[in-house]
């Protein structure tokens, strides 16, 4: 006598499926010593909505220093895009001095856990307006910026090409945000070839006058703790970002976050943090408030890895 057990099959086959789903690794780089995730399975999720949704939803909001460069070479800090105008055909000694005490003074502000972005804010602001008073006063020439950016010693994140390429095959918006000095990072990416057409800078730029002498900064100052204004302000008025309601993230300042407010009914937002300095003092506030976060990973293999998932669905090419 046999006894027909069909019960066995559904168990077992969700058995299995649920293993499958725990075992299967849909992006294995995420599984790196140096990726922390407070919410797996929520990071999973997002990452095959997003999927699903595939590349024409989506645009990516980047910070540029230390988030697409690299935040040291060597034992060497990479110098910022500020930090490039520091060369000799550009600014005298004096001015790199005073603009070095500057930095003393408020560059521990800035990454100070102890402090609120409210609290940074008015003190930001009082840094960089004197940083760029004191550039202003050097009369930097705008035919001098190339030669510093070739001569600066400034390094993109391995694997930037491929990040940069993939986005503008795919006619992925890549929307960078940044509070140092666009005239220079434009620069950067032209010359390492990636300024392509689906690259947006939104930045602190450069007044020169006829003579192509800087004689002031443009615009309202952007720095690392206002970035919302500017998101508000400028991204949501970008014609190539309406329709995109899918985020990916990078970033390396927890005011970073803020850049994706100006997406218009966001779906999906996925977050990517760098945490490379402070390490210690900082994990515990970058892991509530990024959904992945990279520890001194000087790379862009996780990025570009969940760039791959994500735009590996049905409408790729
Ligand atoms: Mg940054």
């Amino acid at each position: 006598m046999t006894y027909p057990v069909p019960w066995i099959n559904i168990p077992l086959r969700t058995a299995l499926a649920m293993w499958h789903q725990w075992t299967k690794t849909e992006v294995p780089e995420l599984s790196k010593f140096s990726v922390l995730m407070k919410q797996r399975n929520k990071v999973e999720n997002t990452l095959r909505t997003m999927q699903q949704a595939g590349p024409g939803t989506l645009q990516v909001i980047s910070d540029f220093d230390m988030t697409l460069t690299r935040f040291a070479h060597n034992g060497k800090r990479v110098p910022t895009t500020h930090n490039i105008l520091d060369h000799r055909i550009l600014i005298d000694e004096d001015c790199t001095r005073n603009v070095r005490k500057l930095l003393n003074i408020y560059y521990p502000i800035e990454i100070d856990p102890s402090l609120t972005s409210e609290q940074k804010i008015p003190l930001m602001v009082e840094w960089w307006t004197k940083v760029h008073h004191l550039l202003i006063q050097q009369k930097i020439q705008r035919d001098m910026l190339a030669q510093a950016v070739r001569e600066s010693g400034v390094i993109l994140r391995e694997g930037y090409k491929v990040f940069f390429d993939r986005l503008a095959e795919l006619q992925v918006p890549l929307l960078i945000f940044s509070a140092g000095v666009g005239d220079i990072l434009e620069e950067v990416i032209h010359q390492r070839q990636v300024f392509h057409p689906n690259v947006h800078v939104i930045s602190n730029y450069m007044d020169f006058d006829a003579n192509g002498v800087l004689r002031a900064f443009k615009g309202q100052l952007i720095h690392t703790f206002n970035k919302r204004e500017g998101a508000l302000l400028h991204a949501a008025h970008l014609p190539e970002l309406q329709g995109r309601p899918n985020v990916l993230l990078l970033g390396d300042s927890l005011g970073d976050l803020t850049m994706a407010d100006g997406v218009a009914q966001p779906h999906n937002l996925l977050t990517i943090g760098f945490l490379n300095d402070q390490v210690e003092e900082r994990t515990e506030l970058y892991v509530e408030a990024f959904d992945i976060v990279l520890v001194k990973d000087e790379t862009m293999e996780v990025p570009n890895a969940v760039l791959k998932f994500i735009t590996s669905g049905k409408d790729a090419k």
